[in-house]
């Protein structure tokens, strides 16, 4: 055991264990609190701020993790820190993937990206697979839908793609957001040049934290706004598809 890092402590919303959406196979998510971005369809506003969290030691976590070791090797599965964003306490979070590796494990580091100037090239080397969050392939829609800038996300897109971590992106579909055409095709055309992309998945926008809002006191400003139908859905697939890209 690496003593030295045991004892280092996180800010964590949650932990959970999934199956078929958070990488390959049965998976130990980990919710890391705080998020630089305020994406207009958050479904975890309860991860925004780091504050929030509960301070918890890369010991606890691993002791955690221990207890579904049987659940996630036997599935083929692994570890996934997701939250918020993991890489706002990169520390920890690079502690965390490192003691998994250490055991044996795979991992998995949800992100959209925004901050992977701060992954340094220890972390991403136990890095197994990255679920790459790109919200929008539009400078101006992405700032207005995320509140930050795109060019820092496919800066760590092309960077992951030099250092062969395979990539799974996830492009969140929303009716009059993120359903431009030229955007997607723009998309498209970007990840078609890379060697690394596993797989797109779109994943329809739902409002299944619209709760969260009522319970936190906070605005949830696309409340009216319908998820995509299945037409719209396919469309966007297969406008990847075209680019010769595993959409899902
Ligand atoms: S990056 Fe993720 S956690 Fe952060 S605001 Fe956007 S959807 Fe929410």
């Amino acid at each position: 055991m690496n003593t030295t890092t045991g004892q280092l402590t996180g800010r964590v919303h949650s932990w959970d264990l999934s199956t078929g959406v958070d990488g390959p196979g049965t998976r130990f998510v980990l919710f890391v609190s705080g998020c630089p971005l305020r994406c207009l369809y958050c479904a975890n506003p309860d991860t925004w701020h780091m504050r929030d969290g509960r301070p918890v030691a890369v010991d606890e976590v691993m002791a955690e993790i221990d207890k579904y070791r049987p659940f996630v090797t036997t599935a083929g599965g692994g570890v996934t820190l997701t939250g918020g964003e993991p890489l706002l306490q990169p520390a920890f979070t690079g502690s965390v993937l490192r003691r998994c590796k250490e055991a044996g494990l795979h991992t998995a580091l949800d992100t959209s990206g925004f901050l992977g100037a701060r992954a340094d090239d220890a972390l991403l080397a136990d890095t197994d697979l990255v679920l790459l969050d790109i919200k929008s392939f539009d400078v101006a829609t992405y700032r207005k839908l995320t509140g930050g800038e795109l060019a820092p996300t496919l800066r760590f897109a092309t960077r992951l793609d030099r250092l062969g971590i395979p990539v799974w992106i996830r492009y969140v579909l929303v009716p009059g957001w993120t359903d431009d055409a030229v955007a997607v095709d723009g998309l498209g055309a970007f990840l078609a040049g890379l060697h690394h992309i596993d797989r797109v998945d779109v994943l329809p926008f739902h409002k299944l934290g619209t709760h969260k809002y009522d319970a936190l006191g906070i605005p949830f400003p696309l409340r009216d706004t319908p998820g995509p139908g299945p037409e719209l859905t396919a469309r966007v697939r297969a406008q990847f598809r075209a680019h010769g890209l595993r959409a899902f």
